[in-house]
């Protein structure tokens, strides 16, 4: 048996049967060093695996041209020819196994990862267009090579436990929910959008796990517990019961908190907090409605991208904002634009790797950049704004003129419905997310043009602490009741208070039992979390005060430290709130 420890992102408890997935394309696939001796079997592995893909490259050339015709099937002439050509494929591939001493998927990866950045530094767009067949010939090879376990459902079993060195949203997002049952990873932080994903499916997860995959291997035993941020290999008998009880536990206190539901989420001294759903899928406004949310406060359209392989088109994106507003019933519902960039990227943004995606071309600056694509999303947004209420908000925001511009671009979109006699709200409100310190800052200028805020603190947190909020080695650092995070969110609503500018804040620590009293203290009013955290925020809610909770946010802003502040909230909510903290007691 053997415990790691990582990174707690996603509760409940599974054991299950681990299935490691080697990383294709965006990522890496680790470099794992082989004997001298072992040579000729890595080369022998390579050509099976090269030329099970030819055939199968054949006979998908073959049925398309009877299916589409000779200039639809060319494609796959090109993968054949990719996969023959010696001097640029075969013979690298075998060199790189025999003098760098590496698996033939590691020296595959390699080949074509560099090739794929050769392809992408041209300035002839043919090459650019070719990176993504690159990327689908490596997938096919590693397939052959490796098993890329994810799209063949069927080896799955019911109990797969899924182990990579890091995940991407949108893969989490297509995991086959009938058979994972939950994943650990080597890389990752708390508020990564892997993390967030994970919650928002109801998957137990722990990330962070640094050297888990070197360790773990396929159809190995596992217990994953997101509850302690652990995972356990071969776990003996002892601990299998244990943790059988502890599930057990974990479910009967789910139902009690689902009795919650049809209470109101006031504080003990009269103050209604209005408690929302962050959602990532239309198909979850149902879940946040049962847990007792009263509508959808972040919606984030980014998935439509990431879980689709081509860009949605006006109509497929009107289909799910129409959706969202049907379920949500005429409750608020907010709709964010999309936030792509940093770890959410599409195939075609993977294979222009930024040197710092998190400061770069993402989110709003990414839609100002590609106005074609933004104006689609807005104007499916705006067509479904007749269809019921509907807020626009733009994430990222910076500076002034961004919004001004986003805000424009939006007017745009309205003309163009007009013009065409297409129906939509004309009175929509525009807010935006403040998770920029300069945004913040600037709080009391954007409260002049935005109709409404919503605080992000997955970004604030990291962008005023200089903490990547996806890397397990600073997550130590990232420290949500650090006070220089606390002053900024107080001017934020001070701001919104001067201008009748609403201020809510979607970010996950608006869930967090040592965070939601500061949000409360400092005058925060509306909290959108995701669905599985309404239930025991509610609880909380209503065993406070908004009289203490202001006293704890002023103490919390006056400490030097946010070691201090942490500890002194955490202890204070434990004496007021004791079923808060409420995990699983192991010892
Ligand atoms: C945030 O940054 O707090 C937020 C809610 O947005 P996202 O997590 O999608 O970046
Ligand atoms: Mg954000």
């Amino acid at each position: 048996m053997e415990t790691i420890k990582g990174i707690p992102v996603s509760s409940g408890v599974v054991i299950g049967r681990v299935i490691l997935l080697d990383d294709v394309g965006s990522t890496s696939v680790p470099r794992r060093p082989i004997e001298p001796g072992e040579v000729d079997r890595e080369i022998e592995r390579f050509e099976t695996a090269r030329l099970a893909s030819i055939d199968e490259l054949d006979r998908l050339h073959r049925e398309a041209r009877e299916e589409m015709g000779p200039e639809a099937a060319k494609i796959f002439l090109f993968h054949i020819g990719a996969l023959s050509d010696n001097r640029a494929v075969v013979e690298p591939i075998k060199k790189m196994i025999r003098e760098d001493l590496v698996t033939a998927e590691h020296a595959a990866w390699r080949v074509f990862r560099d090739m794929s950045a050769r392809f992408a530094s041209k300035k002839d767009t043919t090459f650019r267009s070719k990176i993504s067949d690159l990327n689908d010939l490596l997938a096919r090879l590693l397939k052959h090579l490796i098993g890329h376990k994810i799209d063949e459902p069927a080896r799955l079993d019911t109990d797969t436990v899924i182990v990579a060195r890091d995940l991407t949203p949108s893969q989490t997002a297509a995991f086959d929910r009938e058979r994972v049952v939950a994943f650990a990873t080597d890389l990752g932080g708390k508020t990564s959008h892997t993390a967030i994903v994970a919650r928002a499916l109801g998957l137990p997860a722990v990330v962070g796990c640094q050297s888990l995959t070197r360790r773990a291997s396929d159809g190995q035993r596992i217990i994953v517990d997101g509850e302690r941020g652990i995972a356990i290999l071969d776990p003996d008998d002892a601990t299998v019961a244990r943790y059988r009880d502890l599930d057990e536990q974990a479910r009967a206190r789910l139902l009690e908190l689902r009795d919650l539901a049809d209470l109101p989420a006031v504080t003990a001294d009269g103050v209604e907090i209005e408690l929302l759903g962050n959602i990532e899928f239309p198909d979850e406004i149902a879940g946040v409605l049962e847990a007792g949310g009263v509508g959808v406060g972040l919606y984030r359209t980014e998935f439509l991208y990431l879980t689709a392989n081509t860009e949605p088109t006006e109509d497929d994106q009107y289909k799910a904002y129409k959706a969202c507003v049907d379920l949500a019933a005429g409750r608020p519902l907010t709709i964010r634009t999309m936030d792509l960039g940093a770890d959410k990227y599409t195939q075609a943004r993977a294979e222009t790797p930024e040197r710092n995606p998190f400061l770069g071309l993402r989110s709003i600056r990414y839609c100002l950049q590609n106005l074609p694509m933004f104006k689609t999303q807005l104007r499916a947004l705006l067509r479904a704004s007749a269809d019921g209420p509907i807020k626009v908000m733009f994430p990222l925001v910076t500076t002034v003129a961004e919004f001004r511009r986003a805000r424009m671009i939006l007017r745009d979109a309205m003309e163009d419905l007009e013009d065409a006699g297409v129906p939509f709200d004309r009175d929509i409100p525009v807010g935006m997310m403040v998770e920029v310190p300069s945004a913040a800052i600037q709080a009391a200028t954007f409260a002049r043009e935005a109709d409404f805020f919503s605080i992000g603190t997955n970004d604030l947190i990291q962008y005023t602490l200089a903490v990547d909020r996806t890397n397990e080695r600073v997550a130590g650092l990232y420290a949500p009741a650090h006070p220089a995070v606390l002053k900024l969110i107080r001017d934020v609503v001070r701001a919104g208070g001067r201008y009748d500018t609403p201020v809510s804040c979607c970010g996950e620590a608006a869930a967090e039992p040592d965070f939601a009293p500061l949000l409360i203290g400092l005058g925060v009013r509306t909290l959108s979390v995701t669905a599985s955290a309404i239930p025991p925020l509610k609880r909380l809610i209503r065993s406070l005060t908004v009289k203490r909770c202001e006293r704890i946010a002023k103490k919390a802003i006056s400490f030097d430290s946010e070691v201090e502040a942490a500890a002194y909230v955490r202890d204070r909510v434990r004496k007021l709130a004791p079923d808060a903290f409420d995990g699983w007691s192991i010892d």
